[in-house]
């Protein structure tokens, strides 16, 4: 069973640990093939034993919960590497809960294999998070709650760049530098703005949506610091793109752009920074044909 996994990006300004994107691009490959026993992981740059890679993780969680007797082997094409903000180990459980599911016929919903994939991410960052595997399987904007976990969807389609810096930023530290409290005055102007990005969303108005996703008070004034030049870079893309926010925890920047400016837009990233990819909303995990 082969399957493209797509990256996401989590987020989108004010819809912290909430809000998620699905993206076309990049994509990892993964396939799953029946063995006897066991599990065996084959891929570069990822760790190759099964219980410190997600999809080792979410593979064995699913063989056991349904009792599956045969093993399975992993072979995983990343399509960019971890810890850059555009939920790279997220692809791989997501795909690998994708893949199991189709191979063992087990007819899961697509909730149950958000729930599947976020075991891996319980492993790649300390927590059960689904803010990047529920657009990786639903495709789309989607809308994440917890306890208990449940997935709201959004079908959407809309072009997307996304500039990587060169620069790694650990997810635990970006979480540490942020406020554990925030008052009532910031919970109020948040909630105003996310709430109006899905008001925008189902108007088809990317103007307000962007707009709104720019206005995060709460966490981008803090993580923001950690990426070079982000703030001067938002400041000179804010006329010709409808939104631009950190994507996850960073370093990567999520910029939805102006049709009419993509060309500037890529321009000006490419001064900054190495590596751009122009690309659009995805569709979620999906069998790969060649
Ligand atoms: P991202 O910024 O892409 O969301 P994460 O913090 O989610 O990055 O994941 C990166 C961590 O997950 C790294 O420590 C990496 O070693 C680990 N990891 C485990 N399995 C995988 C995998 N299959 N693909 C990518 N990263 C993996």
């Amino acid at each position: 069973m082969k399957v493209k996994a797509p990256c996401s990006s989590a987020n989108l300004g004010v819809g912290f640990d909430v809000f998620g994107l699905c993206l076309e691009e990049p994509y990892d490959i993964i396939e799953v093939k029946k063995i006897d026993e066991g599990i065996e992981i084959e891929g570069k740059d990822i760790p190759l034993n099964p219980k410190e890679n997600v999809a080792g993780v979410v593979a064995e969680k699913m063989l056991k919960d349904f009792n599956i007797e045969s093993g399975v082997k992993i072979k995983i094409k990343k399509g960019i590497k971890g810890g850059s903000g555009l939920g790279s180990s997220a692809a791989s459980a997501a795909g690998t809960a994708f893949a199991i599911n189709e191979l063992f016929n087990l007819k899961l919903s697509k909730l149950k294999l958000v729930d599947y994939a976020s075991y891996g991410e319980l492993i790649a960052s300390g927590a059960k998070h689904a803010d990047n595997v529920a657009p990786a399987i639903y495709g789309g904007f989607t809308i994440v709650n917890y306890n208990p976990l449940n997935v709201l969807h959004i079908d959407v389609d809309f072009n997307v760049i996304v500039a990587i810096p060169n620069v790694k930023i650990e997810t635990k530290k970006a979480r540490e530098i942020i406020p554990k409290e925030v008052s009532l005055k910031d919970m109020v102007h948040n909630l105003g703005r996310a709430t109006g990005m899905i008001y925008a969303l189902f108007n088809n108005d990317l103007e307000l949506f962007g707009k709104y996703m720019m206005e995060d008070k709460i966490v981008e004034p803090y993580r923001g610091k950690l990426i070079p030049h982000y703030f001067e870079v938002k400041e000179k893309l804010k006329n010709l793109a409808y939104g631009v926010c950190i994507s996850g925890s960073g370093p990567s920047i999520l910029v939805i752009p102006k049709e009419e400016f993509q060309d500037e837009i890529i321009d000006i990233l490419s001064s900054y920074y190495d590596k751009i990819i122009k690309t659009r909303v995805g569709k979620g995990c999906e069998l790969y044909k060649a």
